[in-house]
């Protein structure tokens, strides 16, 4: 059940009529996939094919909520001393910080280099890269997580987007396990962590898999789809339609994985296997023979772009 601040919020933001736009293109056109709880919608965008769920968070909200000590779960998702000693003793190995997997598919894709671990909690993921040979930097908005991670693990953690100018261009990879559906807003993210990318570095991103088989069968019951903590739903296709335009070549897969036919449909650019399972696993490898788009959203309005204008 939804908490008593999340439904306050919501049925606030339903009585003040809050806007249908999309959080990530702005295109206010959409439709409904489902309804939960009668309250909460889970819409997707008529124009970039994102589902979100409304109504929406705002950037400003999710900005001050991830600053608090005291937000739901906040403080226990940092271990005490204790609990973080057992979990370095493990390595994480076996633990539900447990990287390793994901670390695995990433060595066969981009052996090593410099990673950029983004939206990196209190660090488990940092260390684990950094632990497996990688030069890993992460970013974090929230300061709180940012600075036990800093303290207690002893790696570099951004917390502002400034911080991370210095590294423009030269990250190999940038990893986002369970990030992007937390976003309130989805707008600009994409460049962004294109920005950090070297002229071939590529996006490894984690999400749950709402085309999914499970997704597809309980539709917005499924729970990680239409939830408090998910404002943004992800499917395969939304990956293969966006990321093309923003200069990305574009492979996608879901759990379980062969991490042998992954690098081979990767390096070979053959179709995926099915992607049926929880998760979604995307690789987005820039490629600059790929052209950005022709037109794009100002203020919601559909605008040719100036073939003459600079993409970067
Ligand atoms: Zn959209």
């Amino acid at each position: 059940m939804p908490n008593f601040d999340f439904l306050s919020r919501v049925v606030r933001a339903r009585l003040a009529r809050q806007a249908k736009s999309c959080p990530n293109c702005g295109y206010c056109e959409g439709a409904l996939v489902g309804r939960k709880n009668l309250l909460l919608q889970l819409r997707c965008c008529g124009r970039c094919g994102l589902m979100f769920r409304w109504p929406k968070d705002t950037g400003a909200f999710a900005q001050s909520f991830y600053q608090s000590d005291y937000s739901q779960g906040m403080t226990t998702e940092m271990p005490d001393s204790a609990a973080l000693e057992k979990l370095a003793s493990l390595n994480f190995r076996g633990t539900e910080k447990d990287l390793s997997e994901k670390i695995e598919l990433l060595k066969v894709l981009c052996p090593s280099g410099k990673v950029l671990d983004f939206g990196a909690s209190w660090g488990y993921g940092t260390l684990q890269l950094r632990q497996a040979g990688y030069d890993a930097y992460g970013f974090e908005i929230s300061r709180p997580r940012a600075q036990f991670g800093r303290r207690e693990l002893g790696v570099n953690i951004y917390t502002h987007q400034r911080e991370l100018e210095n590294h423009h261009g030269t990250f190999d990879v940038v990893f986002a396990s369970h990030v992007l559906e937390h976003l309130p807003v989805l707008a600009g993210v994409v460049e962004l962590l294109r920005s950090m990318l070297a002229p071939r570095g590529a996006l490894l991103i984690f999400v749950p898999n709402c085309g999914g088989s499970n997704a597809r069968r309980h539709g917005v019951y499924w729970g990680p789809m239409c939830c408090e903590k998910h404002p943004l739903a992800f499917d395969a296709e939304f990956f293969r339609r966006s990321l093309p335009d923003r200069g990305f070549r574009v492979a996608v897969f879901s759990d379980p994985y062969d991490s042998q036919k992954i690098a081979l449909s990767v390096h070979t650019s053959t179709a995926e296997t099915r992607i049926d399972g929880d998760e979604l696993m995307v690789w987005a490898q820039v490629d600059p023979s790929l052209h950005r788009p022709r037109s794009e959203l100002v203020n919601g309005v559909e605008r040719a772009v100036d073939p003459g204008k600079s993409d970067h």
